[in-house]
């Protein structure tokens, strides 16, 4: 299966929109992730997403929104509709759209017929329609499932992608096949961004810390977005042309100055950059401290098991249930954490007990790390409950873990 040509007409890909076809969307049954998720992508690459749209499984809807979207965005990506059945119709549509006819294409075919032949199914002729092309059309091979995609080019440079509606099929053909060929098309402004991940501060203290003038400029853009584990400030930039057509400021010299200047105006709240999780940095600190660490918790319902899954350093978790509600004397974290450690022979031990309060709006958390000669403990309350709370709790014991075995990971500007 082939690349689109590369020969096409060049056209910068800098405004999208998108699609998500399928009744089920429209009658409430699913909602529409893909869309979140492909916008999010086209963002971070610069690319204004126009629209996002559900449409029911209605040819004339489709094709009219196939129609009004090339009218007006570079690159249109649809999800969803291609299925075998009847009502899987977003070929036909797009087909109908830009005026070409679909036929079944000799080597789909033959990729299908292999498919169904390894699973011992027999290949029906309605599951042919899963080997139509149009002659505009490339193949987007799925590995995940029985509907390849479309990559369709337009005279004028624009962009059609289909992919299937289901994410697990969606998410490999979109990052593994039609995002590095948009980019090799000219996705985007040429945006380039970073995003410094913070802990221990509000989204409010930081926007008061970098001001108005460096949160309101238009490039670079710098913006905060409150996660449930995170505080994420992402600094992007563009290219900024002389206004007397010399040369200008490149984007990467614009991202290095203010990323340096928002981290001397957060210092000490930066942990970490990019996609980084809990999990990887206590990793990292476990095994810059070379030490080998046992878990146990109470009232938490697993959340720091969860939270550590898959860190190497982390030998033993274990979860007591019921204790939510314990007397504090009961459930001495350090004691436990003590414990922890020697019964499973590393040289760390973390406990942490969350009791949510009388009135249940808030959460008592004790965490204990214990190594072989002192342990640190901490006391705090945060003000949520629930699952969203235990999440939290996980994470204030991650940091607090990391902060122990020592400022790995931890911004250079720390105190
Ligand atoms: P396949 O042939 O693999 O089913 P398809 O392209 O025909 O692919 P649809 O039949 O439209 O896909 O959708 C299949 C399932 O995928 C839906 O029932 C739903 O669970 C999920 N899905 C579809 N569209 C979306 C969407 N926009 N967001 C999230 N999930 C979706």
């Amino acid at each position: 299966m082939s690349s689109p040509d590369p020969d096409r007409p060049s056209r910068a890909l800098r405004s999208a929109e998108l699609l998500a076809i399928g009744s089920e969307l429209t009658n409430g049954e699913t909602r529409d992730t893909n869309g979140g998720e492909l916008a999010a992508a086209l963002a971070a690459e610069g690319v204004t997403v126009r629209r996002i749209s559900a449409l029911p499984d209605d040819l004339g809807a489709v094709t009219a929104a196939f129609r009004d979207a090339l009218a007006s965005a570079d690159l249109v990506v649809a999800t969803g509709g291609l299925g075998p059945t009847p009502d899987d119709l977003t070929r036909e549509a797009i087909a109908a759209a830009v005026g070409e006819t679909p036929e079944v294409d000799p080597e789909l075919e033959a990729w299908l017929r292999d498919l169904f032949g390894r699973r011992g199914m027999p290949l029906l002729a309605v599951n042919l329609k899963q080997a139509w092309l149009i002659p505009s059309a490339t193949s987007i091979p799925n590995a995940n499932g029985t509907a390849p995609g479309w990559w369709v080019d337009r005279p004028d440079g624009r962009v059609v992608v289909l992919l299937p509606g289901p994410p697990r099929e969606m998410r490999p053909m979109w990052t593994g096949w039609a995002l590095p060929r948009l980019r090799e098309r000219g996705l985007g402004d040429g945006r380039i961004s970073r995003t410094l991940r913070l802990y221990g501060i509000g989204e409010s203290t930081v926007a008061d810390l970098l001001g108005d003038a460096m949160l309101r400029r238009a490039n670079p853009i710098v913006a905060t977005y409150a996660r449930a584990d995170w505080l994420d400030v992402r600094i992007s930039a563009v290219d900024e042309p002389a206004p007397d057509g010399g040369d200008g400021r490149p984007a990467a010299a614009i991202l290095h100055e203010t990323t340096e200047a928002v981290r001397a105006a957060l210092a000490g709240h930066v942990r970490t950059e990019g996609e980084t999780g809990w999990a990887d940095l206590v990793a990292e600190a476990a095994e810059a401290a070379g030490v080998r660490i046992a878990t146990v918790e109470a009232g938490t319902r697993g959340a720091l098991a969860a939270l550590l899954a898959g860190v190497p350093a982390v030998e033993r978790c274990i979860v007591v249930g019921g204790a939510a509600d314990a007397d504090p004397e009961a459930w001495p974290v350090e004691a436990r954490a003590t414990d922890a450690a020697r019964d499973a022979g590393v040289e760390v031990g973390c406990a942490v007990v969350a009791r949510t309060d009388t009135t249940r709006t808030s959460l008592r958390v004790a965490v204990a790390v214990a190594g072989d000669e002192e342990s640190s403990v901490m006391d705090l309350r945060l003000f949520q409950h629930g699952e969203h709370g235990l999440f939290r709790a996980a994470v204030a014991t991650a940091a607090f873990l990391i902060d122990v075995l020592g400022p790995r990971g931890v911004d250079r500007d720390r105190p």
